[in-house]
């Protein structure tokens, strides 16, 4: 085809309302009725065939942890192989796939997703990963589908970069994918991450083994329909579910891996970078690692901030998801001169928060994703309960017979360093040193020194000064900093998402830097009329 294809300007999909009456909200509970009422069998796909292996692993809601929803066979070594091996047969071709039949693969599971997808994803997100309504269509929905349109919009900004050409030469930059395979492994928070850890890598025209989250398969299994749906050709992307350690092992020691791509805690990021690193001599090239990682996010306020705009921040900020966002508000700087304020706005505004079974739409949270999960943020809770210094002021309570369910939990701790101050708990559990007003900059400080994390961060005040202070003294806090508004809810496209120091490589999913790490650019010269002689005229006399 002679053509330069210009890809169709990307914008943010429109968040659905699901209002009573609304369409979307209809379409929503039948879906909901479906998924509950059946048990899904979730396959490995690999080579774009569905392999079962008869070993699976249950995925059960949540919030009613005796419904198991789906069975999701598990990969053992052969499968583990056979996906490397369709990887790399697929690489052959999609690597030479021009970009705008790339693209439109992508741009047709956005649109797919925008619609006949919608309400499957959504409810497999609510049943599988306890989100409600708004949660799943903000995640699963709208920033899945502005991942696909906009990194199909950044990758041709980054093919459109070329360099200088000066007279009688011709130089361009070939952006060639990664030479080798690309492991996506996903986390159970976001099926929106879920999606994109193996779609950016393919729009750059690399191949992929994914390992989804046990606990996120569901809608992760209809994200890999939607995309076969969408002709992804088979074996670009591959989807292992499986035991992690053993199928990591396998993919990092092979001599074709070309990077990963990851999101989850920091301990299993360090653990996979230095696996990679034990194995770097036997690689092809040196990997791409990406990872965005933990949090222990802030939100600072000044005594100027506005009590209302601060409680409304801390209240969507650290319980929204239960808390279990990476950006999450899990650490506040309240003054003593506006906490009492601050404090009873709050907890007015908890009082009306119910919890529960996300297909209930009153519920403004579900349970916490699994057991494990649910041991470790009530052992931080009880703990907090006897803790000297330590006071519960909201909150506080576990019960686990339906559900795995964790009541939005306040504490006050004197002691800036106490442990919930500090740790990542990755659950409903907001805790709060109130300063004295007068020790503004100090606390400044302390609030950068705090915790290894520098995901997210907040402050609020409407002193313009107090500001500036701020984003100065927190410059390296946080890789996304958020002015008077709660530090969780970026959106692709405006505000690229990931931190630095324990918190991630910092490479911004949904932007394009993040897509400039899966391409190795070949830079190429060409010279029309070569020079036919080795001399030089300097080297001539006079
Ligand atoms: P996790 O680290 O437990 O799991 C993430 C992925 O790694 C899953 O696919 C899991 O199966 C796999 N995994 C677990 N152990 C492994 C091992 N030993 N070897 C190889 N793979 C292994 O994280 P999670 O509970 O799914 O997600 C929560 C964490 O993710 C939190 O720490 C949160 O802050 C972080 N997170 C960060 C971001 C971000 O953008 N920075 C976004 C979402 C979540």
């Amino acid at each position: 085809m002679n053509s330069v294809p210009k890809v169709p300007p990307p914008t943010n999909e429109p968040v659905l309302s699901y209002a009573p009456a609304s369409s979307e909200r209809a379409e929503l509970k039948r879906a909901l009725k479906d998924l509950s009422g059946r048990q899904v069998e979730i396959p490995l796909v690999i080579g774009g065939k569905e392999v079962r292996t008869g070993k699976t692993v249950d995925v059960v809601m949540p919030h009613c942890h005796r419904h198991v929803l789906a069975k999701t066979h598990q990969a053992g070594s052969a499968e583990v192989e056979a996906a490397i091996a369709a990887a790399r047969d697929a690489w052959s071709d999609w690597s030479v796939w021009g970009f705008e039949r790339r693209a439109a693969v992508f741009l047709k599971a956005a649109d797919l997703l925008a619609t006949r997808y919608r309400p499957i994803v959504n409810a497999a997100t609510m049943l599988g990963q306890s989100k409600t309504a708004h949660q799943a269509e903000i995640d699963a929905a709208c920033e899945l589908i502005d991942f696909f349109r906009f990194n199909v919009h950044f990758a041709e900004r980054i093919y459109a970069e070329q360099p200088l050409s000066a007279p009688g030469v011709w130089n361009y930059l070939d952006y060639r994918p990664l030479e080798g395979f690309v492991y996506a492994v996903t986390p159970f928070n976001f099926t929106s991450i879920g999606g994109n850890l193996p779609t950016a890598p393919a729009i750059m025209g690399n191949t992929v083994v994914w390992k989804p989250a046990a606990t996120a398969a569901l809608s992760n299994h209809f994200v890999m329909r939607l995309l076969d749906e969408a002709g992804l050709p088979p074996g670009v992307i591959n989807f292992v579910p499986g035991p992690s350690a053993q199928v990591s092992e396998r993919l990092l020691s092979d001599r074709s891996f070309a990077g990963i791509h990851f999101t989850g805690s920091t301990e299993v990021f360090q653990a996979l970078w230095q696996r990679a690193g034990m194995h770097l001599a036997s690689y092809t090239a040196y990997p791409r690692l990406v990872g965005e990682t933990g949090g222990k996010d802030f939100v600072v306020a000044h005594a100027s901030a506005d009590v209302d705009a601060l409680a409304t921040g801390l209240v969507r900020g650290a319980f929204e998801y239960q808390g279990q966002k990476c950006s999450a508000a899990s650490r506040a700087y309240v003054p003593d001169a506006i906490w009492p304020r601050v404090r009873d706005r709050m907890l007015e505004m908890l009082a009306e928060v119910q919890v529960g079974d996300p297909a209930d739409f009153r519920n403004f949270m579900g349970a916490v994703i699994d057991r494990k999960a649910f041991d470790k943020i009530k052992e931080y809770v009880e703990a907090a309960k006897r803790a000297p210094g330590v006071k519960l002021l909201f909150g506080g309570g576990a019960a686990d017979a339906d559900g795995y369910f964790i009541e939005p939990t306040v504490i006050q701790s004197e002691d800036p360093a106490y442990r919930t101050m500090c740790e990542e708990i990755f659950g409903p559990v907001l805790s709060v040193h109130v300063y004295p007003a007068a020790r503004w900059t100090d606390t400044l400080r302390l609030v950068d020194q705090t915790s290894p994390y520098a995901l997210t961060g907040a402050i609020f005040a409407q002193d313009r000064r107090a500001v500036e202070q701020a984003k100065t003294a927190l410059r390296y806090a946080a890789g996304n900093f958020y002015v008077n508004d709660k530090p969780t809810g970026a959106v692709v496209g405006q505000q690229p998402f990931g931190g630095a120091r324990a918190s991630g490589t910092n490479d911004k999913a949904g932007s394009l830097l993040n897509l400039i790490r899966w391409t190795s650019p070949r830079a190429v010269k060409e010279t029309f009329i070569p020079p036919r002689s080795f001399t030089y005229p300097f080297m001539a006399e006079s």
